[in-house]
């Protein structure tokens, strides 16, 4: 395409509200086979709301395993804990938080600290591994939508949550979009499969691939295996996690609002709105610009 065009884009990009970094990306962009998708914060608000929290033993009563989860949460900056925080602060009277000794993150699986020599985890199904626990417990009666997950003390599981979060408007619309144009769709999330499914219902299964419970470095491998397999890709993500993914991709889309800064500078591309039906239209305004040569 001409500089004019080049020009010309950048300009309508900047209109629609798109940080666009360079004229290439219009270029590669124009070339999209399938548009692959962060879930939290991207395709969902990533504002969580704890649904459920039980006790799984009689020693540790509600109010001990409140106070336990919101010490230690406190101390994390995932959206996850910010829900909790605030159910244990709505649900008990708190008092001052208790004090948290080797605060640990792991990455994908969640947190642990010790409060009065004893070590407590809080995370997914992987977080029990860390707890040396025999088994991850049985939920029970729970709800089975939205996320869950689990506190261990030591390796004794005592309690189990449920997370919810919702889909962006317009991230159902924006997803049949990309699809009326030929192009192919993905999930990728660290979020367990469960939670996956649940969203890609949500969508009304516009989402044809899910890939669920990876680390940063899978959502780094799949990206490149969708390369390998269907061609160009473009990657649209918030996190931390998602830097590397969105740094292969040939691509890479970040949020504006809420995202983190590194996913912004590892991207080619912000979405100043957060708004996902603004994909497509930049994906048309590449393909019809990459058409102008003279
Ligand atoms: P994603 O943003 O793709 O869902 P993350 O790597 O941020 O992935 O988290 C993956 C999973 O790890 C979460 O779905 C959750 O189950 C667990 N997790 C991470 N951090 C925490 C935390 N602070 N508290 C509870 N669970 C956590
Ligand atoms: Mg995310």
């Amino acid at each position: 395409s001409t500089p004019v065009a080049t020009f010309c884009a950048f300009l309508k990009a900047a209109k629609m509200g798109l940080f666009v970094k360079g004229g290439d990306v219009f270029e590669d962009l124009a070339k999209t086979k399938v548009v692959a998708f962060d879930k939290t914060g991207t395709i969902t608000r990533g504002e969580f709301s704890v649904t459920e929290l039980k006790t799984l033993t009689a020693e540790v009563t509600m109010p001990m395993l409140l106070y336990w989860v919101s010490s230690i949460e406190s101390k994390s900056s995932h959206p996850m804990a910010s829900a909790l925080v605030d159910y244990a602060r709505r649900n008990s009277i708190i008092p001052k938080p208790e004090q948290v000794d080797g605060f640990h993150i792991y990455p994908g699986e969640g947190v642990s600290g010790e409060i009065n020599g004893r070590r407590i985890y809080i995370g997914n199904k992987r977080i029990a591994m860390r707890a040396q626990s025999e088994a991850v417990p049985q939920s029970g009666d729970m709800k089975e939508v939205g996320t869950e997950g689990y506190v261990f003390l030591d390796a004794i599981p005592i309690g189990v949550f449920l997370l919810f979060d919702t889909c962006r408007t317009g991230a159902k619309k924006g997803i049949e979009e990309l699809k009326a144009m030929g192009m192919k769709t993905a999930m990728l999330t660290g979020d367990s499969e469960s939670a996956a499914l649940y969203t890609q219902k949500q969508l009304g299964n516009s989402i044809e691939a899910v890939y669920s419970g990876l680390f940063p470095e899978d959502k780094v491998r799949t990206v490149e295996d969708l390369k390998k397999e269907q061609g160009s890709v473009t990657m649209v993500g918030d996190g931390m996690n998602d830097a590397p993914a969105l740094a292969i991709a040939n691509v890479g889309i970040s949020m504006g609002i809420s995202g983190s800064a590194v996913a912004m500078e590892t991207s080619h591309i912000t979405l100043m709105s957060n708004d996902i039906c603004k994909v497509p239209k930049i994906i048309k305004l590449a393909r019809s610009m990459s058409r102008k040569i003279v």
